[in-house]
């Protein structure tokens, strides 16, 4: 049994109907669909492919929101020269951004630095500092600058549409600031699909607390978060964000180059296979793939490991932060996690209508799995992100008993638990569509 959720990214080489399959099976929980190479009807194509092909598996729109790139040709950074800096090597107006002599610019996700040495009227000059090769559309980073652009643009409110309109379970936002992106999104969708704040900016830290309130869930987006901030900070960083998430009950997403040369080989860097366990250790709820799934060689190979490290490296029963700071919220939950522990059960069965009581006890980080029972396919396919919780969609009777036994059989029909097993029970006796409020043990 693993705990920790795994994402995929979707791309050229996992788009076919058999690959999509092979990676549910190898343990893919959620699919990332990455806006920043496909039009909004695009995406919402390859939503009702996913939908069609694993209908089982849920899907996380990831929306690209002002990540600024390179132009449309190539250029070649000379270390060490002056250069003027034009906009057709960029695809953005430099003087738009606010930028300021003194200031760096980041190209190529960091692996080229610029130093801005002066702006004379329309001129912009920059000294190379770190040179090199620049494919069209890489991404730029401006880590001294504070950045004026607004949060979302035409294409990113296409792109939420698309994932509204496909029925996605998730949105993430990119280059999030501030709390107010995500209620304005969250006006425009309704509850559904819910929304991850991506935290990859220096202003998302400064606040993490409000944002991480406001958002379903928060990533820690290390690619561009490693290039506004200095590499060396993001483990801090990383910490803070699942400690928020944690405290908070949300959602939590470590992202990128996790298994990064899995990309070209058949098995991960030690150092990788560590930076995962880590990520699993520091209470992360999932972990995701990026190019490893996207455009590797062997996306399938890639989520197997994933899966492994997941599995061998889960500590159950350290995490009480949310539960210490919300004792009302999650008062039922963390007594079922505690019953649960106490009596000795590996399962939780909890029965739930909206999905709501299963996310508060994921949240309370139980040492027992949680099977969520729901009448719904589209709570399930939510719930698969939430950590420790296994969706399994059944009938709801109305009449309590009976709607138990039809769980807990096919709990046993799914190989989830024994039918000799001893679980404990969370449901809502008070109506079947209000929040849990009583748990038992049952002895079948
Ligand atoms: P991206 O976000 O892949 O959309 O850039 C993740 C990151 O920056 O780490
Ligand atoms: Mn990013």
């Amino acid at each position: 049994m693993r705990s920790t959720k795994i994402i995929a990214t979707v791309g050229p080489a996992s788009r076919d109907a058999e690959m999509l399959r092979g990676l549910e099976e190898a343990g893919v929980d959620t699919f990332r669909i990455n806006c920043s190479y496909l039009e909004p009807h695009e995406v919402l194509e390859l939503i009702q492919h996913i939908r069609e092909t694993t209908p089982k598996v849920g899907v996380l729109v990831d929306v690209q929101g002002p990540k600024l790139r390179t132009g449309e040709v190539p250029y070649t950074f000379v270390e060490g020269t002056e250069i003027e800096l034009t906009s057709d090597m960029f695809g953005f107006d430099l003087h738009e951004i606010g930028i300021q002599s003194g200031e760096r610019v980041l190209v190529a996700d960091g692996q080229i630095e610029l130093w801005i040495t002066s702006i004379r009227g329309g001129d912009i000059s920059a000294r190379v500092l770190v040179g090199g090769e620049c494919a069209p559309h890489r991404g730029v980073n401006f880590p001294d600058t504070d950045v004026k652009v607004s949060a979302l643009n035409e294409k990113d409110y296409g792109d939420i549409a698309a994932a509204k309109q496909g029925g996605a379970e998730w949105i993430a936002l990119s280059f999030v600031r501030d709390a107010a992106i995500i209620e304005e999104v969250r006006n425009i969708v309704g509850d559904e699909p819910r929304i991850i704040a991506k935290i990859e900016r220096r202003q998302a830290l400064m606040n993490l607390d409000a944002i991480t309130r406001a958002a379903d869930g928060v990533m820690a987006a290390r690619g561009d978060l490693g290039a506004e901030l200095s590499f060396e900070e993001v483990p801090n960083m990383q910490q803070r964000i699942a400690e928020v998430a944690m405290i908070e009950g949300k959602v939590s997403i470590c992202a990128t180059e996790m298994l990064e040369s899995m990309r070209t080989s058949h098995r991960p860097t030690r150092a990788e296979v560590a930076d995962v366990a880590g990520a699993v250790r520091q209470g992360f709820g999932a972990v995701m793939l990026s190019a490893e799934t996207a455009t590797g060689y062997d996306p399938i190979n890639a989520v197997t490991a994933m899966a492994r490290i997941c599995e061998a490296n889960e500590n159950h029963g350290g995490h009480k932060a949310f539960a210490d700071a919300h004792p009302t919220e999650s008062a039922v939950g963390a007594a079922t996690a505690a019953l649960a522990q106490r009596t000795g059960a590996a399962s939780i069965i909890a029965l739930t209508y909206s999905g709501y009581s299963s996310e508060i006890l994921s949240a309370c980080r139980p040492s027992a799995q949680i099977i969520a029972a729901t009448p719904s396919h589209d709570v399930a396919r939510r719930l698969r992100l939430y950590w420790g919780v296994t969706p399994l969609v059944c009938p709801r009777d109305s009449d309590m008993t009976k709607a138990v036994d039809d769980a807990f059989e096919a709990s046993v029909d799914e190989g989830f638990v024994q039918s000799n097993e001893l679980v404990v029970v969370c449901a809502s006796r008070e109506n079947l569509r209000s929040t849990a409020d009583t748990i038992w043990v049952h002895n079948a």
